[in-house]
C-alpha cells in the first residue's frame, strides 16, 4: 500500500521539533513555508515535545527567536499530557514534583496542588529535572520505600537529552537511579506512549485517519504515532540514519528526507 496517498486525508500534523523543524538553533529553510501552507490549506499543526524541563512559554520564546509565531494552544508537551493524565486518574491529587519550576507551573495551571510535605503527597511526578537536587532524590526514595503503593508517574522515558557536546541524563535515567533503590518503575506519559497524540486529537476533534505524527526518532516519535493509530512519517533530517531505519523492528508508514516533502505534497 502506498501510504503517500493518505497524506491528502491529513488535517492534523503533529510535529516533533528538534531534528524535524529545526536543528538546535538553526531553522530548516522549508519550515516557515510548510507551516504557512498547512494553515492556508485548512489544516492544523501542533508541536509535540517530550521535554518537560521547559514550559510552553519557554518554547514560544524559542520558536519566536527562530522566526516562528506560536501560541499556547499550538503545543502538546509531556507536561500537559501528564496534567491531563492526572486529571483523569488522580483528580485533585496533591503532587510531589521532582521536576523544574516550569513543570510545577504547568501542573498548578492544571489545577493541582504541588507540595513538599511528604506526609500529604498523593502522587509522585518525575520530570526532566534540570534543577535536580539530592534532597529530591532522598524525598522520592523515602516515599517509594515507605509507601509501597503510592502512585508514581513520569513525564518522559528518555534516557538522555541532546546538548551541543553530546547529552545529559534525562528523566528515564533518574528513574533508573530510583529503581535501584525501590525496584519500582513509574508509569511513563510522553512518547513513545500514545497519550500526547491522543490528547491532540481530543483537543482538535480530528480522527486518527486525519492525523499524522512527524518526527526524526523511531523509538519515540514514530512509536508514539503508531501506538495512537495515526499516520507516521519519519524524516531523515535528524537523528535517524538509513541504517538505523533498516535495522529497526518498528517501521513508519512513510519515510522522507525531510518534512519539505510534506510541503511539496501540499502544493
Ligand atoms: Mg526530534
Amino acid at each position: 500500500m502506498n501510504y503517500f496517498d493518505e497524506l491528502k486525508n491529513i488535517k492534523l500534523y503533529l510535529f516533533d521539533m528538534d531534528g524535524t523543524l529545526y536543528l538546535g538553533d538553526r531553522l530548516y529553510d522549508f519550515t516557515k513555508e510548510l507551516l504557512e501552507t498547512i494553515r492556508k490549506s485548512g489544516g492544523k499543526y501542533m508541536f509535540m515535545t517530550n521535554n518537560s524541563s521547559k514550559s510552553v512559554n519557554d518554547y514560544i520564546k524559542k520558536l519566536d527567536k527562530l522566526g516562528i509565531k506560536a501560541e499556547y494552544g499550538d503545543f502538546i508537551t509531556s507536561s500537559q499530557a501528564t496534567s491531563y493524565y492526572l486529571e483523569k486518574y488522580h483528580k485533585n491529587a496533591r503532587l510531589y514534583v521532582c521536576g523544574t519550576e516550569s513543570l510545577k507551573e504547568e501542573l498548578r495551571r492544571g489545577g493541582f496542588t504541588v507540595t513538599e510535605d511528604l506526609n500529604e503527597v498523593d502522587v509522585i511526578v518525575m520530570g526532566f529535572d534540570t534543577e535536580l537536587t539530592f534532597k529530591k532524590l532522598h524525598d522520592v526514595s523515602y516515599m517509594l520505600l515507605t509507601r509501597k503503593d503510592i502512585p508514581y508517574i513520569a513525564t518522559n522515558p528518555d534516557y538522555v537529552c541532546p546538548t551541543e557536546f553530546g547529552s545529559v541524563p534525562d528523566c528515564g535515567s533518574v528513574c533508573d537511579m530510583l529503581y535501584n533503590v525501590s525496584k519500582r518503575r513509574p508509569i511513563f506519559i510522553g512518547k513513545p506512549e500514545p497519550l500526547m497524540p491522543i490528547l491532540a486529537m481530543e483537543k482538535t476533534g480530528y480522527t486518527r485517519e486525519q492525523t499524522a505524527v512527524i518526527g526524526d526518532r523511531i523509538y519515540t516519535d514514530i512509536k508514539s504515532g503508531l501506538n495512537a493509530g495515526a499516520l507516521t512519517i519519519l524524516v531523515l533530517s535528524g537523528e535517524t540514519t538509513v541504517d538505523i531505519l533498516n535495522s529497526s523492528k518498528e517501521k513508519p508508514h512513510i519515510v522522507m528526507q525531510s518534512a519539505k516533502e510534506i510541503l511539496d505534497s501540499l502544493k
